[in-house]
């Protein structure tokens, strides 16, 4: 059997900030604009530290401003919601993002909702989601606008693909059907309660895999030739690396898969560098839509 092409999301995610860098340095020069994107993190959940420092760092490297928030735990409500007026009124502040999971005793929602919708790099804030899903402009989540950049260089024109998503979430599932839907496939979505899955996703020239269950999707639930994107990040045991240790694994057991599938995304390599990027891309057309200059073409 043919092995599958590997969608390098590594590299095009580099390519990505290299054209986002270029696109900085020139707002800075024509216009005297530095787009600042602003983290805040509540708590000390190692995985969102891991996410924040790699944002901040790579927002830097972009020539963007950086700023983190790290607030503790026990943060009340009032007190998050009262930083977010702040930063909601601070023109130097292009992009606000809060990062998620927040404590149990905040409302992730009404924190959502606060966020002046211009500087919602993140695309959840429902006026957001209503103008992502009408087709006007809105910025749009990161997670599957990388997924769709990935699947248009593999692909190019999308129209009339039967394209399945797995997982039904606010942040990957239901804005990636809406992007697929605009690239004109035809999208079903699936989720815990879908049945005879593994044949839904076998009628599937793409298949999106983001459910949070490790290498759930085996090799025979592939359509011979499709493209595979798993957008999954599981953290699981490697007793064959020593006592003690993990390794990352996807959605999609990808061994079965790449011998099946016409493309796919690895874990980690695949989806994960492109959402980053994407944050970065979507504060430089905040800052520029902010000032009243075109959207920069990237
Ligand atoms: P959620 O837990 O919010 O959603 C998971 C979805 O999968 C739900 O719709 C759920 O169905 C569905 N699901 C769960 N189990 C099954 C099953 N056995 N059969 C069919 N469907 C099932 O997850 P997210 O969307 O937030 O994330 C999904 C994965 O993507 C995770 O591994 C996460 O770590 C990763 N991720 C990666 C990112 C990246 O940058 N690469 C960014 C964001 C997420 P139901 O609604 O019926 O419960």
């Amino acid at each position: 059997m043919s092995e599958a092409k590997i969608i390098d999301g590594k590299a095009f995610a580099a390519g990505l900030r290299e054209k986002i860098a270029v696109e900085v340095a020139a707002m800075k020069k024509d216009h005297g604009l530095t787009p600042g994107l602003t983290v805040v993190l509540v708590g000390e959940d190692p995985a969102s530290q891991v996410y924040v420092r790699s944002k901040g760092k790579q927002t830097e490297e972009a020539g963007m401003e950086s700023t983190t928030h790290r607030l503790p735990a026990e943060t009340s409500e009032e007190e998050l919601l009262n930083l977010i007026e702040k930063l909601n009124a601070d023109k130097t502040v292009n992009g606000i993002l809060v990062q998620l999971p927040l404590p149990d005793q905040i409302d992730e929602a009404k924190v959502i909702s606060s966020i002046n919708p211009d500087k919602d790099v993140d695309g959840f804030h429902v006026t957001n989601v209503g103008r992502l899903w009408v087709g006007l402009e809105a910025p749009v989540p990161c997670t599957p606008y990388g997924c769709l950049l990935m699947l248009k260089d593999t692909l190019g024109d999308l129209t009339g693909k039967r394209a399945l998503i797995l997982g039904r979430s606010n942040i990957v599932g239901k804005p990636m059907a809406s992007l697929l839907l605009a690239e004109s496939c035809t999208v079903s979505i699936a989720h815990s309660r879908t049945e005879d899955l593994p044949e839904r996703c076998r009628e599937a020239d793409i298949l999106v895999a983001a459910v949070g269950r490790p290498e759930m999707v085996r090799g025979d639930w592939i359509k011979p030739g499709a493209t595979v994107i798993d957008v999954g990040i599981n953290r699981v045991d490697a007793p064959e690396k020593g006592e003690g240790k993990t390794r990352l694994v996807g959605d999609v057991n990808f061994e079965e898969a790449s011998k099946v599938a016409g493309a796919i995304t690895p874990v980690p390599g695949g989806v994960g560098p492109m959402t980053i990027a994407c944050l970065l891309r979507n504060t430089v057309i905040a800052t520029a839509r902010q000032n009243g200059l075109p959207d920069p073409d990237l």
